[in-house]
């Protein structure tokens, strides 16, 4: 059993979040499409500050931590619902307060921040006047974390951090990074790392290279490769306890894999929306684009796709509100929704560009950055592959083998049992018939 209604109150919040986000966000997103990761200057600080004010009077501001976190404790369901209707511009999550990373990097300070960490970092971070950084992809391998080789040593209280680090989002701009070390070599795999809050202006902080995001222009975002040379942090700069680190990355990821995979159905339905639009609009041999059969099948696959992974999605967020952890079910589902992701975001968004013809082609509409994000789903966060292996492992789990080599479904000895088992019907049933016949 699941429900997961909202109060109409919520209703209300969300359909304001619809045309707030058409009317206010979408502009930002013509004008500025790489300012949403930045700290604004003064000009653009008297644009944002005003719609940023108008959604914290609303209560809708930095809605992902529970109340027990110092958030407004929506859940996952209601945070879901938000992200669909933010998730076509890159600035709906900055003028909401929820944007990726910052939004993992204060779930894991909020977890496992002390008092001294979450005034220093926590409250910035939840205020939107700074940006963060996660440090824990390596050069030699990012999938599979038990290969990391980036040390944190103790030199009397300190730590000191030497290695490399690839793809660290926005890490030009974030004013701390969170960056995962081994620190216990010998230790079993998933106990060898720790987790270190590392101040952006720390001294031995060395800018390999600002990688960017397929084409994107050089004042985009950057996934830079850090090289961290000799980096120290005192005891404060340990979150969590040592080994801890490999435990802090899987509570990080969970719950921003769900905000991920309803932003994959948002941006589904943002392209699937203008479709729609786009086949009713254009004609070929003197019909609408609509009128044709398979242009229809189009329209029901990405449909049919769409309301399938959305209510997947909602209902593996629901599963999580009902506050029993992380249990196996649900990292199957956040598993099966990762993988989810990317097949429908690629799907519904190549027809939408399809049925547009050149037009969906061009810079004149906006589905060249939501395309371009297509491939990342299945990356960021762990390869599809990966996720592959964790739902079939869990999926697995609620199944046994056959006690013979022969499987329990084979025929044979089924029939055998069931003539067995009706004999006396059968023997009727043929006396019958021999009678019929003689
Ligand atoms: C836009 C973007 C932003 C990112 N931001 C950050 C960030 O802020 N911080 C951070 O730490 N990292 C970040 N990453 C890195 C991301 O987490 C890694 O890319 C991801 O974990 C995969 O690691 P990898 O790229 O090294 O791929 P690899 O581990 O090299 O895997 C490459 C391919 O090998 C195959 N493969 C790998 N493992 C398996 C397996 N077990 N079974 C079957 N096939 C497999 C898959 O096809 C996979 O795609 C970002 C990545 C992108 C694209």
């Amino acid at each position: 059993m699941w429900d997961f209604s909202t109060e109409p109150e919520f209703e209300a919040q969300l359909a304001w979040m619809r045309e707030f986000v058409e009317a206010e966000v979408a502009p930002l997103e013509i004008l500025w499409p790489h300012h949403h990761h930045k700290v604004p200057p003064a000009w653009l600080k008297k644009v944002i500050d005003p719609l940023k004010e108008q959604v914290k009077e609303r209560k809708l501001w930095a809605c992902h931590l529970g109340p027990d976190l110092g958030g407004q404790g929506f859940g996952q369901v209601k945070l879901s619902l938000m992200n669909e209707i933010l998730a076509p511009y890159q600035w709906g999550p900055t003028i909401f307060g929820v944007q990726g990373p910052d939004t993992g990097n204060a779930e894991v300070l909020a977890h496992y921040g002390t008092a001294e960490q979450k005034l220093r970092y926590l409250e910035p971070l939840l205020a939107g006047e700074l940006f963060s950084a996660f440090s824990m992809t390596e050069p030699q391998g990012g999938a599979d974390p038990t290969g990391f080789v980036c040390r944190a040593e103790r030199d009397g209280d300190d730590w000191v951090l030497n290695g490399e680090k690839f793809f660290t989002s926005n890490s030009g701009e974030a004013a701390f990074l969170i960056v995962m070390a081994v620190t216990a070599p010998e230790a079993a795999p998933h106990k060898r790392m720790s987790m270190f809050l590392v101040p952006r202006e720390t001294s031995g902080i060395e800018t390999v290279r600002r990688t960017q995001y397929f084409l994107e222009s050089e004042d985009a975002m950057d996934h830079a490769l850090l090289r961290y040379n000799d980096v120290r942090v005192g005891p404060d700069g340990l979150l969590g306890e040592p080994g801890q680190g490999f435990e802090i990355a899987q509570t990080r990821l969970s719950g921003g894999r769900v905000h991920h995979a309803m932003r994959a159905v948002g941006q589904a339905q943002f392209a699937f929306d203008a479709a729609c639009e786009r086949v009713l609009t254009r004609h070929t041999k003197g019909k609408p684009l609509a009128a044709q059969q398979l242009v229809q099948q189009a329209i029901t696959d990405s449909h049919a796709q769409i309301e399938q992974f959305r209510l997947f999605v909602l209902r593996t967020a629901w599963m999580i509100d009902q506050g029993k952890g992380y249990t196996h079910e649900i990292r199957r589902d956040i598993a099966v929704a990762k993988v989810l992701s990317a097949r429908v975001a690629h799907d519904v968004i190549e027809r939408a560009i399809h049925l547009h013809g050149a037009l969906g082609l061009s810079n004149e509409m906006p589905f060249g950055p939501l395309w371009s994000l297509v491939p990342g789903y299945g990356t960021w966060d762990g390869p599809t592959e990966v996720h592959q292996s964790t739902a079939a492992r869990l999926i697995l789990r609620g199944h046994q083998p056959s006690p013979t080599e022969y499987p329990t479904r084979w025929l044979p000895p089924r029939i055998e049992a069931a003539r067995a088992k009706h004999a006396e019907a059968l023997a009727e049933e043929a006396s019958e018939k021999t009678g019929a016949t003689s």
